[in-house]
């Protein structure tokens, strides 16, 4: 694990020369530098503060290898799966495997990540929700013994989609539901709408681990539009929600490693800031002064630079303190600016 917790800086200064040279232009590291390195190191500096311009924060995914994927027990019975983009948790106990959402086209990895660890067959199968990305795979573990559990919504979308790739649960819980097997515990709990009608957390508390999926990625700005989420609020609301629990780690269904408590927590901070940013943005952005300057006669269009230039002064408020601290916010922060501008509109004025 390469990430150094807290450190606002890119994540190529922890392991390279580039530490070197980009510390020195951030304020992150402070290292004495020969004068007859100092020509490559201006060039490694240029080029990387070229970097940290373009991208802010990043961290670069490690080599998947030959198997294409990771395994990593993080706890007993805990093991961490992911295909760089995409992960989840499976469960290894003496009466059988537990399985999470068996991601698309990455299931026969998943198989043999568990065949890596255990002879024991798979005996339940958690789906966090219904989206086709997380759990598309399903069909290649379904069958006789196998017990599909998921929350009572996403048992309703899957009836309603029919798609034989995602069989439907047997198991459909409301607000929370406890698999117990083989000495273990799996909490599975309901905060709410969220990121999708059904999207549960999964938690171990024993082993003080957290599985949820597509709402906090850590280190990383909210997926565009906040990865399509309908009712903005209950999406915060799960974050902390979420937090209220007793956790170390946790698993955000993307990214090649888990995250802390810390990270979960600096992306609800985000929602927060990002929230107020909107407000102020509304504040600052004169619809009449946009009507009087504008070359549109369409009444549509002028609505639609309104917006856009509200959302432009939401990213430009959120970006001198969240570029440099999270992924993604080149791509996703005007969006998710949009995204509380339409909820103040619509929900809540500000
Ligand atoms: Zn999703």
């Amino acid at each position: 694990m390469f990430f150094v917790s807290g450190l606002r800086c890119p994540k190529v200064l922890v392991n390279s020369i580039l530490a070197v040279a980009v510390g020195m232009l951030s304020g992150c590291v402070s290292t004495p530098e020969s004068h007859q390195h100092s020509a490559h190191n201006q060039a490694v500096a240029t080029a990387a503060a070229a970097d940290f311009e373009l991208d802010g924060y990043y961290e670069s995914l490690p080599s998947l290898g030959k198997k294409g994927y990771f395994v990593e027990q993080l706890a007993p019975e805990v093991y961490f799966f992911s295909t760089g983009i995409y992960n989840n948790l499976f469960f290894v106990t003496p009466e059988g495997v537990v399985i999470t959402d068996p991601i698309k086209g990455k299931g026969k990895l998943l198989k043999q990540a568990i065949r890596e660890v255990t002879s024991q067959p798979v005996r339940f199968m958690i789906y966090s929700h219904s989206h086709l990305d997380h759990i598309g795979d399903a069909y290649l573990f379904a069958g006789e013994g196998v017990q599909i559990v998921a929350q009572v919504e996403t048992g309703k979308a899957l009836r309603k989609y029919k798609d034989r790739n995602r069989p439907v649960p047997h198991i459909n819980f409301g607000t929370n539901y406890t698999l117990s097997i083989g000495g273990i515990s799996i909490e599975l709990i309901y905060p709410g709408e969220g990121h999708g009608k059904g999207n549960s957390i999964i938690y171990i508390p024993s082993r003080k681990v957290l599985m949820y999926v597509d709402v906090a990625t850590p280190k990383s700005v909210p997926f565009k539009n906040f990865a399509y989420t309908i009712d903005i609020a209950s999406h915060t609301r799960g974050i902390e929600k979420a937090l209220k629990l007793d956790f170390d780690v946790y698993v955000a269904g993307h990214l090649h490693r888990t995250g802390t408590r810390q990270e979960m927590e600096e992306v609800l901070a985000y929602h927060y800031a990002s929230k107020e940013a909107s407000i102020k943005a509304i504040k600052n952005v004169s619809y009449l002064k946009l009507r009087a300057k504008t070359k549109t006669k369409d009444i549509e269009n002028l609505f639609g630079e309104y917006l856009t230039e509200v959302a432009e002064q939401c990213y430009q408020i959120l970006k001198p303190e969240w570029k440099h601290r999270l992924m993604g916010f080149e791509a996703f922060t005007r969006g998710n600016c949009d995204i509380w501008i339409s909820y103040h509109r619509t929900h809540k004025a500000p």
